[in-house]
């Protein structure tokens, strides 16, 4: 499960490890907290907000995902419990094992307290004394997506190969007008593709992803040393 603030962080930033997972015969679900509809300047953010859930909704088939939305507002995302507890309840009713989301060494806000509620739901889900409609789940493992406007401290644990899911991956991305930049708007086209292939060369593969553990996270028990 990716937990994005927008629609356009789900698919171009954690959207390839999700295709990657559904492609090895898991399943995938992608949850934007808001639409990201304050994004567009020739647009009113309502008519915006309905081409994003579109564009979302259209992403998620083209990699068998799932799409979910909970439509705070764009650029006003809150921490807190009530959005923790909508977030829980999606956990438990998808039971992710793994949750992919923001690192919280982002300059913009949305993304930070993103962060914050889901370490916050992902508690509250797997708690059984927690009582919800319905029962608890753990997700045991949160990793965090590299996203250009999360990079303080970001690290880069683990590299995943993406090249059987790449081209569904930039079909899915296509669905954004967004995706495509300029007009002074991020190049997010050339900036994740290129980092696709940067993050290839170094994985030793044609396309990859990294993803950062939650610094929380246990290292691996070794038996012994050599
Ligand atoms: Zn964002």
């Amino acid at each position: 499960m990716a937990i994005a603030a927008h629609p356009g962080d789900a698919i171009f930033s954690m959207g390839p490890a999700v295709a990657q997972h559904i492609y090895n015969g898991g399943s995938g679900v992608l949850v934007s907290l808001s639409l990201g509809e304050k994004g567009a300047r020739t647009v009113t953010p309502a008519e915006y907000g309905q081409m994003q859930r579109e564009a979302m909704n259209k992403a998620a088939k083209a990699i068998g995902a799932v799409a979910e939305f909970l439509t705070y507002p764009d650029a006003e995302i809150p921490s807190g419990d009530r959005i923790a507890y909508e977030v829980c309840d999606l956990i438990r009713k998808h039971r992710p094992r793994v949750v992919v989301t923001h690192w919280q060494g982002s300059w913009h806000k949305d993304h930070q307290n993103t962060f914050l509620v889901v370490r916050d739901a992902i508690f509250y889900g797997g708690l059984n004394a927690i009582k919800r409609d319905l029962p608890a789940h753990f997700a045991s493992r949160l990793l965090f997506a590299e996203n250009w406007e999360d990079p303080a401290n970001y690290r880069p644990d683990l590299y995943l190969d993406i090249t059987t899911v790449y081209d569904a991956w930039i079909k899915a991305c296509e669905a954004f007008p967004m995706w495509e930049g300029g007009n002074g708007k991020f190049r997010y086209r050339d900036h994740y593709q290129s980092l696709a292939v940067m993050r290839g060369t170094l994985a030793g593969c044609k396309y990859a992803v990294t993803l950062m553990k939650d610094p929380g996270e246990r290292g691996p028990v070794l038996r012994q040393l050599g």
